[in-house]
């Protein structure tokens, strides 16, 4: 049958996630892969035991039916309760659970962004964050990013050559996704400043936060600017406990809630009642906190680990970022290796055993040909350093070709 489908003028809007497409390619791989390329943590820092245990345990008939869209009420509560103990305390009347902070992004466009409008994003970023703003049509303004986040110095030159207001300004502000890197409190500050000069919203994507194993804290948004109606908090357990839950939350200005709720409706109902169950039990039974500190241990040693293998296997072919917590190393080839192509290293690096995401899948406009994300977290040191090695060999067999 020969026939065209009535698309939507917005479906050619969705973009491909290589992120995503990576998972599934490398599932279907045979040969031994160091893995760098997804976000994920160590199957070995997810509590998985006493996730066995718990949902053994509690999964009773109240599980298996529809919840309330906004959360169960047992998690909200655990939660209120656990955020007063971080710098971003919250209440009731602010969060919404929501299924992983992606539903979060998606919520956040979905209320904010009309088709055409300007949305500022930082450059490299993380696409699946940026590509929930491009599926509500918006047009997108990329900001280079520098060892203290978005260069927000240049922010306001680059909006006014577009002679139009952003609505919106997505921002992953502390152990970035892809670079690692932090917005230092200076830019944070200008940022409010500049967020209240044109009404958009910041949109503060964080689920790295929490997870800082070097250097000192930097205020968040909501430290600096309580209660600030533009500041839209997107939050997942997904990088603290694991991200096959699918739990996360919003932490958003009270009279956002019942938009946030009607939003939710029209996706998914509510998230996984079980999951949500799950979660709110592991904190119910008090381990969180350990878990958190043992996890920032993990993640130092494996930090230095990749940055001592990367100076050994590279030395000055490279150039990193050096993250202070999170999970990503942003490296930019050089000297001798400046001119291989990512996309194409990401070929033979997979037949020589090694996987990573290349720097064009970070950048909407597909920048940084010459650059590259590696996730720190989700391997061994020993590991760690097989995969460099082989990364490096990679390179040197491009550049020998
Ligand atoms: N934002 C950023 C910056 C992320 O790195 C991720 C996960 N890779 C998400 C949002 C999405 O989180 P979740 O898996 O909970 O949907």
């Amino acid at each position: 049958m020969n026939y065209t489908l009535p698309l939507a003028g917005r479906a050619k809007d969705l973009v491909g996630s290589m992120i995503d497409s990576s998972t599934s390619l490398l599932a279907s791989q045979t040969h031994d892969i160091v893995r760098f390329a997804m976000g994920s943590p160590a199957d070995e820092a997810v509590p998985a035991a006493e996730f066995r245990q718990i949902a053994g345990e509690i999964l009773d008939n109240s599980s298996f039916t529809y919840g309330a869209t906004e959360g169960e009420p047992r998690l909200l509560q655990l939660l209120v309760d656990y955020l007063a103990t971080t710098p971003d305390p919250s209440s009731l009347d602010r969060l919404v659970i929501t299924t992983g902070g992606m539903q979060g992004l998606d919520l956040a466009s979905k209320l904010f962004v009309d088709p055409g409008d300007l949305v500022v994003v930082e450059s490299p970023t993380y696409t699946n964050g940026s590509a929930t703003a491009l599926s509500y049509g918006a047009q997108l303004l990329e900001v280079p990013v520098d060892d203290d986040g978005m260069q927000v110095d240049t922010l306001e030159d680059l909006v006014s050559r577009t002679r139009r207001t952003p609505k919106a300004i997505y921002t992953i502000p502390t152990f970035q996704n892809p670079s690692g890197v932090t917005l230092s409190e200076e830019r944070r500050r200008e940022l409010l400043r500049l967020a209240h000069e044109w009404g958009a919203v910041i949109i503060d994507d964080d689920p790295y936060g929490l997870l800082r194993f070097s250097g000192d804290d930097v205020p968040t948004f909501q430290t600096l600017s309580p209660h600030d109606p533009l500041i839209f908090s997107v939050r997942t357990f997904s990088k603290i406990l694991a991200p096959g839950w699918r739990v996360g939350w919003v932490d958003a200005d009270p009279s956002l809630r019942q938009l946030l709720i009607n939003g939710k409706q029209a996706m998914d109902t509510c998230t996984n009642v079980p999951n949500q169950h799950i979660v709110a039990e592991y904190i119910a039974r008090g381990g969180l906190e350990d878990h958190l500190a043992g996890l920032r241990v993990l993640y130092r040693e494996r930090r230095d680990a990749m940055l001592d293998s990367v100076e050994r296997h590279f030395g000055d072919r490279v150039s990193t970022t050096h993250p202070e917590g999170g999970f990503f190393l942003w490296l930019t080839l050089r000297g001798e290796f400046a001119e291989i192509d990512t996309r194409e290293l990401f070929e033979t690096a997979l037949a020589d055993g090694v996987a990573f995401i290349p720097g064009p899948a970070l950048s909407p406009t597909g920048r940084f040909r010459n650059a590259l994300r590696l996730c720190f977290a989700s391997s061994t040191p020993e590991r760690i350093d097989e995969g460099i090695r082989r990364l490096a060999g990679s390179c040197e067999r491009m550049t020998q070709n």
